[in-house]
């Protein structure tokens, strides 16, 4: 078993630190709380990202999950590119991905107005949750003055259709008071159409002042078409058996999708995108799905999500109320544990298991290595910006 490089032993602040979590008194206070040479005070010592010159490649853009800004880390929230030649797809959109395709050097990224996004070829949406679209305005609202609207084919951004219904609440009660009632749980296409409806006075101002054309001409949603039979009950827990789809492709790579378990969200999907020298896989936010195990049989690289059930258990110490248990049953049914995702790669048969959506994004990264334990393969505990080639490496540069 092959683990990730790692720039030492813990200090003693970041033991210290790791055992200060969200909603518990913090151990560390002030300046002791700072990041220091000897590494990050509670995620321990970091390691510089993986570089990659591989005309097919993934990119780590964020590898933290959740809502939250987590103290003392500078991941950003979950995104990654698939990098195939001169062109890039895009998995979830969270906090800071348009900075961090910059930083990747994606596209045109070294001219003002040209690039990055001129080699954005399509977003790929595993579901609607806050923490994986939470820049995905930034990056279409903004993106007309960076590269976006220099080019001759629509982006399209792929992700859940409409739900059809509110699951209910942790009582087992319909809720009365809820968001837009009238649809209030719209799917790719409509929160596309919307946005643009939203910010329609900046949009405009761009088309009128400066000659840009409409949003329709530069993008648009779609929803993944789920097979009927898969979408009879939106609020089936656990999410149904299913086997791969494929609903996208072009003349580099292959999109197909499965139903995963993160209840109460319908649909969650994870994705697998083939290319032309290996097989990437992502689960999405899951807890362990048969699903994803199908899709990700035998892939090149399986890029998995990972929370610390530790991290749960002292979030939500018993006794726990109704309220509490609910977050905490939701945490470990919809999440999969660092000591679940190991067996998972195992299962599938995959060469090289990738953590990404990291919770809490501050965690220790040797906590996070102990994912190897079940998993025969290579584990890399991913950074933001980790370059790793899909398959056999050809060189793209
Ligand atoms: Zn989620």
């Amino acid at each position: 078993m092959a683990k990730t490089p790692d720039g030492g032993r813990l200090s003693r602040r970041a033991v210290l630190g790791s055992l200060s979590v969200a909603g518990l008194a913090p151990v560390l206070t002030g300046a002791a709380q700072l990041p220091s040479e000897s590494g990050n005070p509670r995620t321990g010592p970091r390691r510089k990202p993986l570089t990659s010159d591989a005309m097919n490649r993934l990119v780590l853009l964020g590898t933290s999950g959740g809502p939250p800004w987590w103290q003392d880390t500078d991941r950003a929230g979950v995104a990654s590119a698939v990098v195939v030649g001169d062109r890039y797809y895009l998995v979830d959109a969270g906090h800071g991905v348009g900075r961090q395709i910059k930083d990747a050097r994606l596209g045109t990224w070294d001219k003002d107005m040209q690039g990055p996004l001129d080699g954005l070829q399509s977003v790929f949406l595993t579901h609607l949750h806050s923490d994986h679209i939470a820049d995905l305005y930034g990056i279409l609202g903004t993106g007309l003055q960076n590269g976006l609207s220099r080019r001759d084919r629509l982006v399209e951004i792929w992700g859940p259709g409409n739900r059809g219904a509110l699951p209910v609440s942790y009582k087992g009660e319909k809720m009365t008071e809820v968001v837009a009632p009238e649809n209030p749980t719209p799917g790719t296409r409509e929160t596309i159409d919307m946005m643009v409806r939203t910010f329609a006075t900046d949009f405009n101002d761009r088309v009128i002042d400066s000659g840009y054309p409409t949003p329709d001409k530069i993008f648009a949603g779609r929803d993944i078409p789920l097979p009927a039979r898969y979408a009879k009950d939106p609020n089936g827990n656990p999410h149904p058996r299913m086997s791969p789809f494929s609903f996208y492709e072009d003349d580099r790579v292959k999109v197909s999708a499965t139903l995963v378990q993160h209840a109460p969200v319908f649909p969650a999907y994870a994705f697998k995108f083939e290319t032309d020298t290996g097989t990437v896989v992502f689960s999405g936010d899951t807890g362990p799905s048969e699903n994803l195990v199908e899709l990700a049989a035998g892939a090149d690289i399986l890029v998995h999500e990972v929370i610390a059930e530790q991290w749960i258990a002292q979030r939500h110490p018993e006794p726990r109320d109704a309220a509490a248990e609910a977050e905490y049953q939701h945490l470990k049914g919809a999440h999969t544990t660092i000591e679940e995702v190991g067996a998972i790669a195992e299962q599938a048969g995959v060469r090289t298991l990738v953590l990404n959506h990291m919770v809490p994004g501050n965690w220790p990264v040797k906590e996070f290595e102990r994912a190897g334990d079940n998993f025969s393969g290579k584990l890399i505990v991913g950074e933001d910006l980790d370059a790793i080639a899909i398959g056999a490496a050809v060189r793209g540069r």
